[in-house]
Protein backbone atom coordinates (compact mmCIF):
# COMPACT_ATOMS: atom_id res chain seq x y z
CA UNK A 1 0.00 0.00 0.00
CA UNK A 2 1.30 3.32 -0.94
CA UNK A 3 -0.03 5.44 1.29
CA UNK A 4 0.12 4.37 5.10
CA UNK A 5 -3.02 6.57 6.71
CA UNK A 6 -1.69 7.24 9.95
CA UNK A 7 -5.02 7.50 12.44
CA UNK A 8 -6.97 4.56 13.46
CA UNK A 9 -10.17 6.74 11.99
CA UNK A 10 -8.34 7.76 9.09
CA UNK A 11 -7.99 3.96 8.06
CA UNK A 12 -11.53 3.13 8.91
CA UNK A 13 -12.64 6.03 6.84
CA UNK A 14 -10.43 4.72 3.90
CA UNK A 15 -11.87 0.90 4.87
CA UNK A 16 -15.65 2.38 4.40
CA UNK A 17 -14.41 4.16 1.10
CA UNK A 18 -13.42 0.92 0.02
CA UNK A 19 -16.09 -1.13 0.84
CA UNK A 20 -18.50 1.34 -0.49
CA UNK A 21 -16.69 0.87 -3.90
CA UNK A 22 -16.83 -2.85 -3.55
CA UNK A 23 -20.94 -2.56 -3.13
CA UNK A 24 -21.13 -0.01 -5.54
CA UNK A 25 -19.37 -2.12 -8.55
CA UNK A 26 -20.94 -5.32 -7.05
CA UNK A 27 -24.29 -3.67 -7.21
CA UNK A 28 -23.17 -2.29 -11.05
CA UNK A 29 -22.05 -5.79 -12.45
CA UNK A 30 -24.71 -7.46 -11.64
CA UNK A 31 -27.15 -5.19 -12.99
CA UNK A 32 -27.46 -5.32 -17.01
CA UNK A 33 -27.48 -2.59 -19.22
CA UNK A 34 -30.89 -1.16 -19.73
CA UNK A 35 -29.99 -1.92 -23.98
CA UNK A 36 -29.07 -5.15 -23.13
CA UNK A 37 -32.15 -6.08 -20.81
CA UNK A 38 -34.29 -7.88 -24.25
CA UNK A 39 -31.61 -9.09 -25.14
CA UNK A 40 -31.16 -11.32 -22.26
CA UNK A 41 -34.15 -11.45 -21.72
CA UNK A 42 -34.45 -12.91 -25.35
CA UNK A 43 -31.82 -15.33 -24.98
CA UNK A 44 -32.89 -16.62 -21.34
CA UNK A 45 -36.48 -17.67 -22.98
CA UNK A 46 -34.82 -18.96 -25.81
CA UNK A 47 -32.68 -21.33 -22.92
CA UNK A 48 -35.71 -21.77 -21.40
CA UNK A 49 -37.63 -22.86 -24.15
CA UNK A 50 -35.00 -25.44 -25.51
CA UNK A 51 -34.79 -27.36 -21.91
CA UNK A 52 -38.54 -27.73 -21.82
CA UNK A 53 -38.83 -29.20 -25.34
CA UNK A 54 -35.63 -31.30 -24.62
CA UNK A 55 -37.53 -32.29 -21.02
CA UNK A 56 -40.89 -32.87 -22.84
CA UNK A 57 -39.25 -35.24 -25.25
CA UNK A 58 -37.01 -36.89 -22.44
CA UNK A 59 -40.37 -37.76 -20.41
CA UNK A 60 -42.21 -38.67 -23.96
CA UNK A 61 -39.87 -41.37 -24.42
CA UNK A 62 -39.43 -43.00 -20.61
CA UNK A 63 -43.24 -43.27 -20.58
CA UNK A 64 -43.42 -44.65 -23.83
CA UNK A 65 -40.64 -47.24 -22.19
CA UNK A 66 -42.56 -48.14 -19.68
CA UNK A 67 -46.03 -48.56 -22.52
CA UNK A 68 -43.15 -51.41 -23.95
CA UNK A 69 -42.45 -53.16 -20.97
CA UNK A 70 -46.21 -53.10 -19.55
CA UNK A 71 -47.41 -54.59 -22.52
CA UNK A 72 -44.44 -57.41 -22.80
CA UNK A 73 -46.16 -58.45 -19.25
CA UNK A 74 -49.58 -58.28 -20.40
CA UNK A 75 -48.57 -60.46 -23.57
CA UNK A 76 -47.21 -62.95 -21.29
CA UNK A 77 -50.34 -62.93 -18.87
CA UNK A 78 -52.59 -63.27 -21.64
CA UNK A 79 -50.38 -66.30 -23.09
CA UNK A 80 -50.57 -67.79 -20.02
CA UNK A 81 -54.30 -67.30 -19.41
CA UNK A 82 -54.89 -68.68 -23.47
CA UNK A 83 -52.72 -72.33 -22.27
CA UNK A 84 -55.17 -72.21 -19.02
CA UNK A 85 -58.47 -72.40 -21.13
CA UNK A 86 -57.57 -75.92 -22.27
CA UNK A 87 -57.11 -76.94 -18.96
CA UNK A 88 -59.93 -75.63 -17.21
CA UNK A 89 -62.81 -78.28 -16.54
CA UNK A 90 -65.94 -76.24 -15.21
CA UNK A 91 -67.94 -73.83 -17.22
CA UNK A 92 -68.23 -71.45 -14.72
CA UNK A 93 -64.30 -71.65 -14.32
CA UNK A 94 -63.73 -71.22 -18.29
CA UNK A 95 -66.34 -68.29 -18.45
CA UNK A 96 -64.43 -66.36 -15.75
CA UNK A 97 -61.10 -66.96 -17.33
CA UNK A 98 -62.63 -65.48 -20.39
CA UNK A 99 -63.06 -62.37 -18.38
CA UNK A 100 -59.87 -62.34 -17.29
CA UNK A 101 -58.71 -62.40 -20.99
CA UNK A 102 -61.10 -59.70 -22.15
CA UNK A 103 -59.51 -57.41 -19.26
CA UNK A 104 -56.40 -57.70 -20.57
CA UNK A 105 -56.69 -57.51 -24.20
CA UNK A 106 -58.85 -54.13 -22.80
CA UNK A 107 -55.59 -53.11 -21.17
CA UNK A 108 -53.35 -54.00 -24.18
CA UNK A 109 -55.24 -51.50 -26.32
CA UNK A 110 -55.48 -49.39 -24.41
CA UNK A 111 -51.33 -49.16 -23.62
CA UNK A 112 -51.11 -49.36 -27.66
CA UNK A 113 -53.52 -46.14 -27.99
CA UNK A 114 -51.51 -44.76 -25.56
CA UNK A 115 -48.09 -45.12 -27.59
CA UNK A 116 -49.57 -44.04 -30.76
CA UNK A 117 -50.68 -40.65 -29.39
CA UNK A 118 -47.29 -40.37 -27.40
CA UNK A 119 -45.72 -41.20 -30.85
CA UNK A 120 -47.35 -38.43 -32.69
CA UNK A 121 -46.04 -35.51 -29.57
CA UNK A 122 -42.96 -37.36 -29.90
CA UNK A 123 -42.39 -36.64 -33.09
CA UNK A 124 -43.57 -33.07 -33.47
CA UNK A 125 -41.64 -32.08 -30.28
CA UNK A 126 -38.43 -34.27 -32.38
CA UNK A 127 -39.30 -32.34 -35.18
CA UNK A 128 -39.52 -28.84 -32.94
CA UNK A 129 -36.29 -29.45 -30.83
CA UNK A 130 -34.13 -30.07 -34.13
CA UNK A 131 -35.54 -27.03 -36.14
CA UNK A 132 -34.81 -25.18 -33.02
CA UNK A 133 -31.35 -27.08 -32.62
CA UNK A 134 -30.13 -25.71 -35.99
CA UNK A 135 -30.61 -22.31 -35.25
CA UNK A 136 -29.35 -22.01 -31.34
CA UNK A 137 -26.03 -22.00 -32.54
CA UNK A 138 -26.25 -18.70 -34.56
CA UNK A 139 -28.60 -17.15 -32.08
CA UNK A 140 -26.46 -17.96 -29.20
CA UNK A 141 -23.32 -16.35 -31.05
CA UNK A 142 -25.52 -13.41 -31.79
CA UNK A 143 -26.57 -13.41 -28.32
CA UNK A 144 -22.87 -13.55 -26.78
CA UNK A 145 -21.50 -11.04 -29.69
CA UNK A 146 -24.07 -8.53 -28.58
CA UNK A 147 -23.19 -9.26 -24.86
CA UNK A 148 -19.40 -8.86 -25.29
CA UNK A 149 -18.49 -5.61 -24.74
CA UNK A 150 -20.94 -5.90 -21.01
CA UNK A 151 -18.84 -9.00 -19.97
CA UNK A 152 -15.76 -7.76 -20.37
CA UNK A 153 -16.80 -4.65 -18.44
CA UNK A 154 -18.53 -7.17 -15.73
CA UNK A 155 -14.86 -9.01 -16.16
CA UNK A 156 -13.32 -5.33 -15.15
CA UNK A 157 -15.58 -4.68 -12.30
CA UNK A 158 -14.58 -7.97 -11.19
CA UNK A 159 -10.94 -7.49 -11.39
CA UNK A 160 -11.48 -3.80 -9.39
CA UNK A 161 -14.22 -5.43 -6.73
CA UNK A 162 -11.21 -7.80 -5.51
CA UNK A 163 -8.60 -5.75 -5.57
CA UNK A 164 -10.80 -3.58 -3.45
CA UNK A 165 -11.74 -6.25 -1.34
CA UNK A 166 -7.93 -7.42 -0.48
CA UNK A 167 -7.71 -3.61 -0.07
CA UNK A 168 -10.13 -3.45 3.16
CA UNK A 169 -9.23 -6.82 4.45
CA UNK A 170 -5.87 -5.31 4.75
CA UNK A 171 -7.01 -2.01 6.02
CA UNK A 172 -9.06 -4.41 8.69
CA UNK A 173 -5.91 -6.52 9.96
CA UNK A 174 -4.72 -2.56 10.67
CA UNK A 175 -7.85 -1.67 12.64
CA UNK A 176 -8.28 -2.28 16.08
CA UNK A 177 -10.50 -4.81 16.75
CA UNK A 178 -13.19 -3.17 19.31
CA UNK A 179 -13.22 0.00 16.94
CA UNK A 180 -13.97 -2.82 14.01
CA UNK A 181 -17.02 -3.96 15.54
CA UNK A 182 -18.20 -0.73 16.45
CA UNK A 183 -17.46 0.26 12.76
CA UNK A 184 -19.67 -2.96 11.60
CA UNK A 185 -22.59 -2.34 14.18
CA UNK A 186 -23.08 1.05 13.16
CA UNK A 187 -22.79 0.55 9.49
CA UNK A 188 -25.32 -2.47 9.28
CA UNK A 189 -27.90 -0.01 10.41
CA UNK A 190 -26.53 3.14 8.70
CA UNK A 191 -26.07 1.85 4.40
CA UNK A 192 -22.83 1.47 5.24
CA UNK A 193 -21.92 4.72 6.44
CA UNK A 194 -20.91 4.43 9.94
CA UNK A 195 -18.22 7.23 10.01
CA UNK A 196 -19.05 11.05 8.88
CA UNK A 197 -16.74 13.39 8.53
CA UNK A 198 -16.73 16.81 9.76
CA UNK A 199 -17.28 19.38 7.59
CA UNK A 200 -16.68 22.87 8.45
CA UNK A 201 -20.31 25.15 8.18
CA UNK A 202 -19.04 28.64 9.16
CA UNK A 203 -16.16 30.03 11.52
CA UNK A 204 -15.42 27.84 14.18
CA UNK A 205 -19.15 26.15 13.35
CA UNK A 206 -19.01 22.49 12.41
CA UNK A 207 -21.39 19.89 11.31
CA UNK A 208 -21.79 16.22 10.60
CA UNK A 209 -21.47 15.61 6.96
CA UNK A 210 -24.29 12.53 7.06
CA UNK A 211 -26.85 13.66 8.78
CA UNK A 212 -25.77 17.84 9.20
CA UNK A 213 -26.75 18.26 12.62
CA UNK A 214 -23.97 20.88 13.77
CA UNK A 215 -21.63 19.87 16.73
CA UNK A 216 -21.00 21.61 20.10
CA UNK A 217 -17.81 23.46 20.68
CA UNK A 218 -16.93 21.04 23.13
CA UNK A 219 -17.68 18.02 21.12
CA UNK A 220 -15.37 19.40 17.87
CA UNK A 221 -12.45 20.10 20.62
CA UNK A 222 -13.13 16.67 21.96
CA UNK A 223 -12.69 15.56 18.52
CA UNK A 224 -9.28 17.41 17.51
CA UNK A 225 -7.72 16.33 20.62
CA UNK A 226 -9.41 12.68 21.04
CA UNK A 227 -7.56 9.72 19.18
CA UNK A 228 -10.73 8.03 20.23
CA UNK A 229 -14.04 7.75 18.38
CA UNK A 230 -16.31 10.18 18.92
CA UNK A 231 -20.16 9.85 18.00
CA UNK A 232 -22.14 12.53 16.64
CA UNK A 233 -24.91 13.08 19.06
CA UNK A 234 -27.59 13.23 16.32
CA UNK A 235 -26.89 9.88 14.09
CA UNK A 236 -24.21 8.14 16.31
CA UNK A 237 -21.95 7.75 13.18
CA UNK A 238 -18.28 7.16 14.12
CA UNK A 239 -17.12 11.27 13.73
CA UNK A 240 -13.74 11.46 11.15
CA UNK A 241 -11.91 15.00 11.41
CA UNK A 242 -9.56 15.07 8.77
CA UNK A 243 -6.79 17.84 9.87
CA UNK A 244 -6.19 18.30 6.07
CA UNK A 245 -9.10 20.05 6.03
CA UNK A 246 -9.01 22.27 8.60
CA UNK A 247 -7.90 26.33 7.30
ZN1 LIG B 1 -24.70 12.89 12.41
Amino acid sequence: MEDQPSSPLERLYQLQEVLNEVRTKTERRSKTPDHLVHVEAAYNDLVHRRQELGGRVQSAEARKKELASEVADLAEQLAKYQKQLALVKTNREYGALLNEIDEVKKKIRAHEDETLALEETLGKAQAEASQGESGFPAEEQGYLDQMKEWRAEQEVLGGEIAAASAKAEALRARIDKKLLLLFDRIAKTRQGLAVARVEMVGNQTAACSACHVRLRPQLLSDLRMSREAVHCESCKRILYWDPKAEV
